[in-house]
């Protein structure tokens, strides 16, 4: 088996990763990424001397548009699609996820993301938990892991486990860092998912964002958890003390800040990690469960 990291080319290099493995059976993909980067994946796949049309299936470990808003490309090459069966009807009929993420993104939102079409349903495969597929001489495992988002699996094929975003992500040698937007995020489940695939005993780690880590899986997913539970605590701090939305905002911006240049001196890597995990992404989706959790509203 040979794993090739494909870079999208995400506004600035090893941001988004897909990666395509091969073996004398054929090809699978894991993570279709955006549509707006398909055009570069589509070299890639064409620099290692293949055809889009070779690749028997992509695995989406959920359905963000960073992660699956080019499945439909590869279903239309004739790609079989296997996703979370929480992740199916979205792909199926992308409008909500859509209309969801233009409240986010507004008019950047087909420059950011590109299309997404439906898929037709014959096309995609909903996996179980534990389900296991044996496709071109391989094992993939499928383990269901909350956290991130309530649809979300990692994979795991033999010492390898492709953690989507669940593992948290890193770049080049910077911190590992919990992705955490509105509005699936979950510190308990996120917690029990790192357990789980900590059992698993990995030795390689694919996540996302970016690129097969130099660390081992448990040294990376533990990195993840100290880190997830660090600024979630720092919210709920920054909550309480605040008395607006914004004093909240600008106080967990000056945490966040803090924490990145305590781990990383080059700026060039500073702006990679803040293109990937702006400051206010990851506040919003743990503001919005310590408020909930506190019974609190920020004005
Ligand atoms: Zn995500």
């Amino acid at each position: 088996m040979k794993i090739h990291t494909l870079d999208h080319h995400f506004h600035l290099p090893e941001l988004i990763a897909s990666y395509l493995i091969e073996t004398d059976e054929g090809l699978i993909l894991m993570e279709a990424g955006p549509d707006s980067t398909f055009p570069n994946i589509k070299k890639q796949v064409e620099l290692y001397g293949f055809k889009l049309s070779d690749i028997n299936a992509v695995f989406l470990t959920h359905i963000h548009l960073d992660h699956a808003g080019a499945a439909w490309r590869f279903a239309n090459e004739g790609a079989k699609i296997y996703v979370h069966p929480r992740g199916k009807k979205h792909l199926i009929d992308p409008s909500r996820l859509l209309k969801s993420a233009k409240k986010i993104y507004k008019d950047q939102m087909d420059s950011l993301w590109g299309e997404m079409r439906p898929i037709d349903s014959d096309l995609i495969y909903a996996l179980k938990d534990e389900e296991v597929i044996d496709i071109i001489g391989l094992q993939v495992e499928a383990h269901d892991s909350p956290g991130h988002a309530y649809h979300h699996y990692a994979y795991r094929i033999g010492e390898h486990l492709f953690s989507g975003d669940v593992g948290g992500y890193q770049i080049k040698t910077g911190p590992v860092i919990a992705p955490t937007p509105p509005p699936d995020i979950d510190i308990e489940a996120w917690q029990s998912s790192l357990d789980r695939l900590i059992a698993l005993e990995c030795k390689h780690i694919y996540p996302t964002h970016y690129g097969k880590s130099i660390l081992n899986a448990n040294d990376f997913l533990e990195h993840c958890r100290q880190n997830l539970l660090f600024l979630s605590s720092k919210t709920e701090e920054v909550i309480i003390q605040s008395t607006s939305k914004q004093e909240a905002i600008d106080q967990f911006e000056i945490v966040f800040m803090k924490f990145l240049k305590d781990h990383i001196q080059d700026e060039s890597l500073l702006k990679q990690y803040l293109q990937i995990g702006p400051s206010l992404g990851n506040f919003a989706g743990l503001a919005f469960l310590h408020l909930k959790k506190l019974g609190l509203s920020l004005i």
